[in-house]
């Protein structure tokens, strides 16, 4: 047990016997020890205050108007405890007593009050003020309590006004989030780790033509059956590995559409890295994606029936449809006799295409008659789509490939007129053809349409032209008999006639009159002769036997004789030859270059109507013979030259003065130039006149240049 720290009272009093009966007073108290400092003055009473910490102040009445007064008041505001102040007072002095407990004064006691209540009075006063500093310190404690509490209640505040600030944040964030994932034009959807949907924003659950609401807390697979379990399977590979699935193409039939997307899988992931769930984000390629299958499609038509224009490809343009367009495809045309042929029939699992065609063919369509679809589209040109009755078998006939779930029946229209028919079919259950997938099967019918408009107008040129040339071929074997059968009574004829003529020129048995008549028989059977010879060559031609020998000719020898045979008979021309003194030889039959030679020179003749020279010129040019025949005359028109060696052509200018001919001597000229091995071309100015070169090889000593044909 600790002994208690003996109480201090200090006495601040001048007066000997005040001290020494409170020392004596005080010292006495057997309860409790107590120690009695003194102090004369207020000040110095002050002063052992600060240093002793009195535990009580007893202040003599006697300094109570001087410094007693003052020492109260110093020590109340001075000290942080201050002591309590009793007053000591003569007995009749209460009031004095009274007046100073309502300036601060603890208590009074009286001068010579027995000990007992002294020391009472003193040990109430200590007492009090410990009981006050008690309080005191418990208010303190209170009031930092308080404070405390206060401040928490202020940092409770701001914590509260802080997280209202951020809550308000999120949910901004969490608006705009909203916002921007129900307005966003692609597909978004979160899934938990059970695969069920968290989230759908409206753009998705459009595309899967269902309410949002319909998707939440469902599995796909709940939700779409087969298509479902495919896409839960995608969300699972992504819960399994981590590993976003990035733009995979998926299709999937919407209300019997057939829809395409693209769709991304990502894992999502709080802030520690733990999954969640997983993201899906589905872009509508639906457009693009049919606009392409178009595309393409019509452009592999377009190059399978660019490559070979006949009718037998219509299966393989119809195979362009497989497999996002069709599943199986008819062709059926019109023959020119009305009747209708089934021409391709193409299935994307080959195996079925023989039962197929079976089903299809003309015969069973024609069993149900004008009725059947195909049959009214070939009839009214019009397309039919979903036409019932396509199929004329019982449904449990027909193995599922061949079970049409949508058709379209596309007429084949080219040049105004319906040849027959396109028959397209998908076998997906629950899909129906739409607008613009009817539209390319359309323009699909189309250009078969065309290619079985051109074919049939290719076989009919075909037929046309074998006709004309059977006819032409009839026609030269004709004209080859009719010219042999001529040319015998005609060579008899023409020798008795110039028999005749001769005679009647040496021995005048005609008269003039009658000589003439002669003379104009044999002219006009001489003619006669160069006909039926020219109509010969055509026959020669033909078999290849126009050029037979081949031996040295001299060109010159050739060209004099035939100028020279001309002169006579010619009033408005003058022919002039000009050609080296020496001879010019060519590998030839005689016979035939004097042919090539005359026919030049008649033409020069016959085309330049008003007279003017004529010239002929041989040359040699290196390695070859150069003959040429020049003329004055109404020249050739530019565009004809190119078809001027052709068989039967004849200048329009030479048809508009009536300048006679067959079109035949030219294609003779170069006929027998190039089987000799050489060129025949011609230049001219139509009113100028024309130049024709004939080209040959010179003749060498050695085995002839050009073989015989
Ligand atoms: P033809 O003279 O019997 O009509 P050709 O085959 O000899 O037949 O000639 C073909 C065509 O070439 C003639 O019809 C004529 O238009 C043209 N032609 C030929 N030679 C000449 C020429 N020297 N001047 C103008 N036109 C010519």
């Amino acid at each position: 047990m600790t002994t208690p720290r003996p109480r201090i009272v200090l006495l601040v009093s001048a007066s000997v016997a005040d001290s020494d009966s409170l020392q004596r007073d005080l010292a006495d108290d057997p309860d409790q020890a107590c120690t009695v400092a003194l102090a004369e003055r207020g000040d110095q009473a002050l002063e052992q205050c600060r240093d002793l910490r009195p535990d009580c102040v007893i202040v003599s009445d006697t300094l109570l108007d001087t410094e007693g007064a003052a020492l109260t008041s110093a020590l109340q505001t001075e000290l942080p405890l201050p002591p309590p102040v009793i007053l000591l007072v003569d007995a009749g002095n209460e009031t004095i007593a009274h007046q100073a407990l309502r300036r601060g004064v603890y208590d009074y006691m009286l001068r010579g009050a027995a000990p007992e209540r002294i020391r009472l009075t003193v040990r109430n006063a200590i007492e009090a003020a410990a009981l006050r500093a008690s309080l005191e310190q418990q208010r303190q404690a209170l009031a930092a309590s308080v404070a405390q509490q206060a401040d928490l209640a202020a940092e409770r505040d701001k914590l509260a006004q802080k997280e209202g600030e951020t809550r308000r944040l999120m949910n901004e964030a969490l608006a705009l989030l909203d916002t921007l994932i129900d307005s966003a034009p692609i597909g978004i959807a979160f899934a938990d780790r059970d695969r069920r949907f968290v989230r759908v924003n409206r753009a998705l659950a459009l595309m899967n033509a269902r309410p949002v609401e319909e998707h939440l807390g469902r599995c796909p697979s709940e939700i779409f059956g087969d298509i479902g379990a495919a896409w839960e399977r995608w969300w699972q590979t992504v819960l399994t590995t981590g590993e976003p699935i990035v733009n995979l193409e998926v299709s999937i039939l919407v209300f019997g559409r057939r829809e395409y997307a693209l769709a991304s899988y990502y894992p999502v992931r709080d802030v520690d890295g733990n999954l969640l769930g997983v993201g899906t984000l589905v872009t509508d390629i639906s457009e693009r994606k049919r606009s392409e299958i178009g595309q393409r499609v019509l452009a592999a038509a377009g190059s399978i029936l660019a490559a070979s224009p006949d009718a037998c490809v219509l299966g393989d343009v119809v195979r362009t449809l497989f497999p996002d367009l069709a599943d199986y495809g008819l062709v059926h045309l019109r023959s020119p006799r009305g009747e209708l042929q089934l021409l391709a029939a193409a299935h994307r699992e080959r195996e079925f295409e023989a039962q197929l065609a079976t089903w299809f063919d003309a015969e069973r369509l024609a069993v149900s008659g004008e009725a059947h679809p195909i049959t009214r589209v070939v009839a009214e040109g019009q397309t039919l789509r979903d036409a019932p009755g396509l199929i004329t078998a019982e449904a449990g006939a027909l193995p599922e490939q061949l079970q049409p779930a949508t058709s379209v029946i596309a007429p084949l229209l080219a040049h105004g007129r319906c040849l027959g028919a396109l028959t397209v079919v998908s076998v997906e259950q629950g899909r129906q053809y739409i607008g613009e997938e009817v539209a390319v099967i359309e323009e699909l019918a189309r250009r078969c349409a065309l290619l079985t408009a051109a074919a049939y107008s290719y076989q009919e040129v075909r037929q046309a032209r074998a006709a004309a040339e059977s006819a032409v071929e009839q026609r030269d074997r004709f004209i080859s008999t009719a010219a042999h059968e001529l040319k015998t009574p005609l060579a008899v004829l023409l020798g008795n006639a110039q028999l005749l003529l001769r005679r009647a020129e040496q021995d005048f048995s005609l008269d003039a009159v009658n000589r003439r008549n002669l003379r104009i028989i044999v002219a006009q059977a001489q003619r006669l002769n160069r006909l039926i010879a020219t109509l010969l060559d055509v026959s020669r031609l033909e078999s290849g036997r126009l050029v037979s020998a081949r031996v040295p000719v001299d060109l010159c020898r050739v060209a004099s004789q035939l100028a020279e045979e001309h002169t006579p008979t010619l009033i408005r021309h003058v022919i002039s030859v000009d050609m080296p003194d020496e001879p010019v030889l060519v590998a030839g039959d005689e016979l035939r270059l004097e042919q090539v030679v005359q026919n030049l020179l008649h033409n020069a003749i016959k085309y330049s109507p008003r007279g003017g020279e004529v010239q002929i010129v041989v040359r040699r040019d290196k390695n070859e013979a150069v003959l040429s025949v020049s003329d004055q005359g109404i020249g050739i028109p530019e565009a004809e030259l190119p078809r001027l060696f052709q068989r039967y052509f004849r200048a329009s200018n030479a048809e508009a003065r009536q300048i006679g001919g067959m079109g035949f001597g030219l294609f003779v000229v170069r006929e027998i130039v190039e089987s000799l091995g050489g060129t025949v071309e011609v230049q001219s100015v139509e009113g100028s006149g024309s130049t024709f070169t004939v080209r040959l090889p010179l003749w060498t000593s050695g085995p002839a240049l050009v073989p015989a044909s």
